[in-house]
């Protein structure tokens, strides 16, 4: 005989930043173990791979995920994960005074989009005949990036041009546009590194000043009373 089919339930969001309705389902359980599997290896390059391939299939393949912003794939994420396996989850979190920790309920459905205090345009001018355009860092990049340079990589110069190097989008130089197939990966990095400070801080700043995706989770130290202003980021996070 022949098991029936389970039918999956749909839903629908609105994408904050690309202000564009997506379908969803539910990710089924094999997918759940995938993902539970990548996690416990305690890699956040693969599992941020792996979130990435899930939001795939549960979007039955509707968007493409190159071409969405950070934001859209984590808030996305959360609307999968939340109808899912529900919209709380108990983390323990170290107080910042005494170190103890702390269980407490994480609300997902508490999510805020913060935009950037300043808005920076992706296009750099370096000199009169010369520019760069920039395109923002996709997810992978940036999960790369923090495997590859630790916890804090913007306080890392070769983490810096490695970001910049997988955000040039494009070089404009009098009437020529070269675009990422026109070059490879080492005259970029060679053009990189012929740019002054400043030339470098103005490019960095279009990656910083990025919209994110944050859960406010301030508490209060059960053990020792100290406030902890505390958020919670990062899509390998939405997952605990
Ligand atoms: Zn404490």
């Amino acid at each position: 005989m022949n098991l029936p089919t389970i039918e999956t339930p749909q839903y629908t969001c609105m994408l904050p930043i690309a202000q564009k309705e997506v379908s969803y389902r539910p990710f089924l359980v094999g997918e759940q173990k995938a993902l539970l599997i990548s996690q416990e290896a305690d890699n956040v390059h693969n599992t941020i791979k792996e979130i990435l391939r899930l939001i795939t299939a549960c979007t039955m393949a509707e968007i493409d995920i190159n071409r969405l912003s950070p934001v859209d794939l984590e808030f996305l994420f959360l609307q999968i994960r939340i109808v899912s396996v529900g919209e709380t989850s108990e983390v323990g979190i170290g107080c910042q005074e005494c170190g103890e920790e702390n269980i407490m309920e994480i609300n997902y459905l508490q999510h805020e989009v913060i935009e950037p205090i300043e808005k920076v345009d992706n296009f750099i001018k370096i000199s009169d005949v010369l520019s760069v355009e920039l395109k923002i860092p996709h997810l992978v990049d940036i999960a790369e990036i923090s495997k590859k340079y630790g916890d804090k990589p913007e306080d890392d110069t070769q983490a810096t041009f490695d970001m910049l190097n997988r955000c040039v989008d494009k070089i404009i130089h009098e009437d020529e546009v070269l675009t990422r197939d026109d070059f490879s990966e080492q005259d970029l990095a060679k053009f990189v590194e012929g740019m002054t400070l400043n030339m470098l801080e103005s490019m960095m700043k279009f990656v910083e000043h990025q919209p994110k995706l944050v859960i406010p989770n301030d508490f209060t130290c059960k053990h020792c009373e100290a406030s902890n202003p505390n958020i919670i980021e990062g899509m390998e996070n939405f997952f605990v």
